[in-house]
């Protein structure tokens, strides 16, 4: 296929089209009028039937499609990779560093191509696919990559839609190792870009790793929770905490923790690493009185522990609530979520009303949203999903 016309109409509501002339390149159900082509390239008409813009329809879990223009275009190769060269400009920085050899590449409807990311890993390229309708035009896609990257030296695929494909898979060139040892900002970080659709780090975050790596955690004791492969709890360590405790409930994350102190010259047998439920962990420090300087609480937006379900979206206060008894006097919470869902405001309130009333004073001392590798468009909110702020807290 050399290129993908966009040959379907969609009609969409009033109300949606301000939206799009906005600037808001998500496409909801409630939107369409008569949506019934689904994995089609489209141009969107209001209406009256006048053309409003150029995108495609794509189930996934978030909306039913993507505007990719507003003005008239082909999807052919030139157009993704002049997409691919824009988003390349904007990160030209980011190339000519030594200390950090992972970053994102294409951040989606950030870089006006809503359903794919594509990240960086020190010569590897990893490509999430977010619909089937984007996925269609993998070839294309690749073609216009390399074009613009020819020294990628292999790509892997992230399928992040309903399929019967696997969630990941090597699509090009040579395989990575096993692990690859990425930098960030001089602290190594061990990554496996083969397995699922998690590679070991979550690249959104580094600017958090970053800030604990260069004196915040310095003579902290750091509590972890949710810690996946402990990154923030290498990030502490590497920046003087005084001692690390890092709590999740994934086997694998005892294994992969260890790796990652190992590869930065740490003993992991002198770090704290349980795999418990967090729940159960804020119950058993509690019961031996331990105490943490720094807390560190990043859930997944959602999650199931057997019989039990956990969304950020209702249950996040539950998670500074029962930080406050095993706070130092003095102390920090890093509360942090990528949900979507939860505005900026709604999840201060969150915090906030758990703190009210029930500590001596609490202060927002420093704030983190996406770094700028992760670009967003100033009219889509949404796509600013990442939220971190850290409070000092005296009980
Ligand atoms: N903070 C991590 C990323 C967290 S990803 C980082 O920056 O790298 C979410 C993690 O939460 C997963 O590893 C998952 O296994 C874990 N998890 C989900 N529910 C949990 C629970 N109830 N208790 C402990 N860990 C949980």
């Amino acid at each position: 296929m050399s290129k993908q016309k966009a040959i379907y109409q969609q009609k969409v509501t009033n109300q949606a089209k301000k939206r799009i002339l906005n600037g808001n390149p998500l496409i909801q159900p409630a939107d369409c009028i008569d949506l019934k082509l689904m994995n089609q390239w489209v141009d969107f008409v209001d209406e009256k039937n006048n053309w409003l813009a150029q995108g495609y329809l794509g189930k996934q879990n978030k909306g039913v499609g993507w505007i990719l223009s507003l003005t008239k275009c082909e999807f052919d190769q030139a157009f993704f990779t002049q997409k691919f060269q824009k988003a390349k400009q904007k990160r030209s920085a980011f190339f000519s560093q030594d200390l950090t050899t992972a970053f994102r590449l294409v951040n989606g409807e950030g870089d006006g191509l809503g359903g794919i990311t594509i990240d960086y890993y020190q010569g590897y390229a990893v490509i999430s696919w977010y619909n089937e309708t984007i996925y269609q035009v993998k070839e294309l896609i690749l073609k216009a990559f390399l074009t613009v990257y020819p020294d990628t030296l292999g790509i892997y695929e992230k399928n992040r839609f309903e399929t019967t494909l696997p969630e990941t898979q090597h699509i090009y060139g040579k395989a990575a190792p096993e692990p690859l040892i990425i930098k960030e900002n001089g602290i190594q970080y061990a990554t496996y870009l083969n397995e699922g659709w998690m590679t070991g780090i979550f690249l959104d975050q580094k600017e958090v790793r970053n800030y604990l790596a260069s004196g915040f955690a310095s003579g902290k004791k750091v509590l972890n929770m949710f810690s996946y492969t402990g990154a923030f709890s290498i990030a502490s360590a590497m920046g003087g905490a005084l001692s690390t405790t890092s709590v999740d409930l994934a086997k694998r994350s005892l294994p992969k923790t260890k790796e990652q102190f190992s590869i930065n010259g740490i003993d992991p047998a002198s770090q704290k690493i349980h795999v418990i439920d967090t729940f159960d962990y804020f119950h058993y420090a509690q019961k031996k009185g331990l105490t943490f300087d720094l807390i560190i609480l990043d859930p997944p937006s959602f999650a199931r522990n057997g019989k039990k379900v956990f969304s950020v979206a209702k249950n996040y206060g539950q998670l500074i609530a029962d930080s406050l008894p095993i706070l130092s006097k003095k102390g920090w919470i890093v509360a942090s979520t990528n949900a979507a869902n939860v505005s900026v405001k709604r999840f201060k309130q969150m915090i906030e009303q758990e703190l009210k009333g029930k500590v001596q004073s609490y202060q927002l001392v420093q704030t983190f949203q996406l770094p700028i590798d992760f670009t967003v468009l100033p009219t889509f909110e949404q796509g600013n999903y990442l939220k971190v702020f850290i409070y000092q807290i005296v009980r």
